[in-house]
């Protein structure tokens, strides 16, 4: 017997014992045969030779993504061996594991891409616990004379997945759950600014994953991810779909791919002030939301646009609120800060572009640059600008908000539909005017529309309903849930069944 074979079985001896011992309610069921291998150059099957076990002792990070797409496949075959039960197991042990580090895995994510705050980053990663799970999995029925059907929500298979830079674990996680939930198992790319984090944290689920059902490779990452990297997961045959967090290059990369892809794409939120609500209500809402994470969130308030009647009131009201209002000269230094003009970019015109140093930093650093001194703990600052801004035209990710005065509401819709690009992602409106919400939401259309709270009313934050951090606005399934990741398949049972 070769030292080969002798320490393949020692590994799968090993990885049984861990699993009975890890623990007591796992299906105690023996891992699935493996298929068969596959011919590399036609991907056909090679009848006879079994697979090599792909990834032993990798816990889900490859350096290349060929061999994690293929680890993930399978893994999705086990995880379909080990059922309801297996995949329930796989939820808990994301959201436990995000639960239990949730101080430490925040504290590394802010080091190592420097954007945001850590409170928030730690709440993002406890927030794990309300992403729904297998239950949300209800199949629909149909009973009548010529019997019964069932209408199943079936996994795909493998997922290939894109996390971005504002929140790299959180995403990773809240993906895996809703993607095992469903029967899946996944790929990730993370963002290269963001992606050893998201490295850590795969490996120490998939550790725990193999620990309690035997699975090593369900969420596998490619470490380091690069543009190469994406095109092969886009590409591998096992990956049977794409679901993509970030802004509108790689929403544009996923849909060019050939794969149907789930994009959670760019937003630009606006927020129109009519004044028929409460301002002090309105101006907490917004400083929460717009400050949350350094205005991280592709949910978070981008802009405001106040009724000429109320604006000077609602100023004063966003100052109660703790935030510091710049004045002109103080948003013209900061807007030649956070804004550069990239050579080669439009024809004679360069096309501005989001400084990304100072994307998702502390007020501090911005104020800094405004020449403004601030009292320390300032979580926003403000400012009052014209509508067409740089500030308000682009999705700046930076804690200052813009303020526009507009004469009447109709005028504040038109350029917060202006302001939102059409991403038709999310947009806030503080008002008790049934007919100002409802001419607002029709106009822009958004996948989010909040009344009267912060942007995070729309994740469940101070709202009704489940969170998720990817939206998936481009392509029209709203927030992810488990049934994003399924396919619908239908079973039907002719004249019998049907017990009545
Ligand atoms: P980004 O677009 O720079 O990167 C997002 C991810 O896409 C990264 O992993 C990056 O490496 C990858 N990427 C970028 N261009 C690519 C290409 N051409 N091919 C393949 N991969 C590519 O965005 P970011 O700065 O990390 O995140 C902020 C953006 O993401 C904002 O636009 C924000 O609105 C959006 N976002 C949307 C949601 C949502 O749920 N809709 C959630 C979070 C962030």
């Amino acid at each position: 017997m070769s030292a080969q074979v002798n320490e393949t079985l020692i590994r799968d001896v090993v990885a049984e014992v861990l699993s009975r011992l890890g623990s007591p309610s796992a299906p105690a069921k023996p891992a699935p045969a493996l298929p068969p291998a596959v011919n590399p150059a036609c991907g056909c099957p090679v009848e006879g030779k079994p697979a090599r076990a792909a990834g032993r002792g990798r816990f889900g990070v490859f350096p290349d993504a060929n061999e994690a797409c293929e680890a993930a496949h399978q893994a999705y075959l086990q995880l379909s061996e080990r059922g309801v039960a297996g995949r329930n197991k796989v939820v808990q042990i994301v959201k436990d594991l995000c639960y239990a580090n949730a101080k430490e895995w925040g504290r590394i994510e802010l080091e190592e891409t420097k954007i945001g705050r850590l409170d928030h980053k730690i709440e993002k990663l406890l927030g794990q616990r309300g992403i729904p799970g297998v239950e949300f999995l209800n199949p629909y029925g149909l009973s009548g004379d010529h019997g019964i059907t069932l209408e199943e929500y079936a996994p795909f298979g493998v997922i290939g997945a894109v996390t971005p830079s504002t929140h790299s674990i959180p995403t990773m996680a809240c993906n895996i759950i809703s993607m095992a939930a469903a029967g899946n198992a996944a790929v990730f790319n993370a963002h290269p600014g963001a992606y050893k984090c998201a490295v850590m944290a795969a490996r120490i689920f998939n550790e725990a994953i193999h620990r309690e059902l035997g699975i090593e490779n369900l969420a596998c990452i490619v470490d380091p991810p690069t543009l190469d990297s994406f095109n092969a997961i886009a590409k591998h045959e096992r990956v049977k779909l794409l679901c993509v967090t970030g802004g509108p290059g790689v929403v544009k990369a996923a849909m060019a791919s050939g794969k149907r892809a789930i994009c959670a794409g760019p937003g630009n939120p606006p927020v129109l002030v009519d004044g028929t609500s409460c301002l002090t209500n309105a101006a907490k809402c917004v400083v929460f939301g717009a400050a949350y994470d350094n205005n991280l969130l592709c949910i978070g308030e981008k802009e405001v646009f106040v009724l000429a009647g109320v604006f000077d009131k609602f100023m004063a009201a966003l100052e109660k609120q703790g935030a510091f209002r710049l004045n002109a000269a103080q948003v013209e230094r900061l807007t030649k800060a956070a804004f550069v003009f990239p050579p080669g970019q439009g024809a004679g015109c360069p096309h501005p572009v989001v400084n990304r140093d100072l994307v998702g930093r502390d007020p501090e650093v911005l104020a800094k640059h405004a020449g403004a001194t601030i009292p320390s703990g300032t979580q926003l600052l403000f400012a009052e600008t014209a509508a067409d801004h740089l500030f308000i035209e682009e999705e700046q990710m930076m804690p200052f908000l813009p303020i526009v005065r507009v004469k009447s509401v109709e005028e504040g819709i038109v350029e917060a539909k202006k302001a939102e690009h059409g991403y038709k992602h999310s947009a806030i409106i503080h008002s008790h005017d049934v007919a100002h919400m409802t001419a607002m939401g029709k106009a822009l259309e958004t996948t989010l529309f909040i009344k009267n709270g912060s942007c995070l009313a729309g994740l469940g934050n101070g709202g009704e309903g489940y969170a998720n951090f990817s939206i998936a606005t481009t392509t029209g399934e709203g927030i992810c849930n488990p049934r994003t990741f399924t396919r619908v398949r239908r079973c039907v049972m002719v004249d019998k069944l049907r017990i009545f």
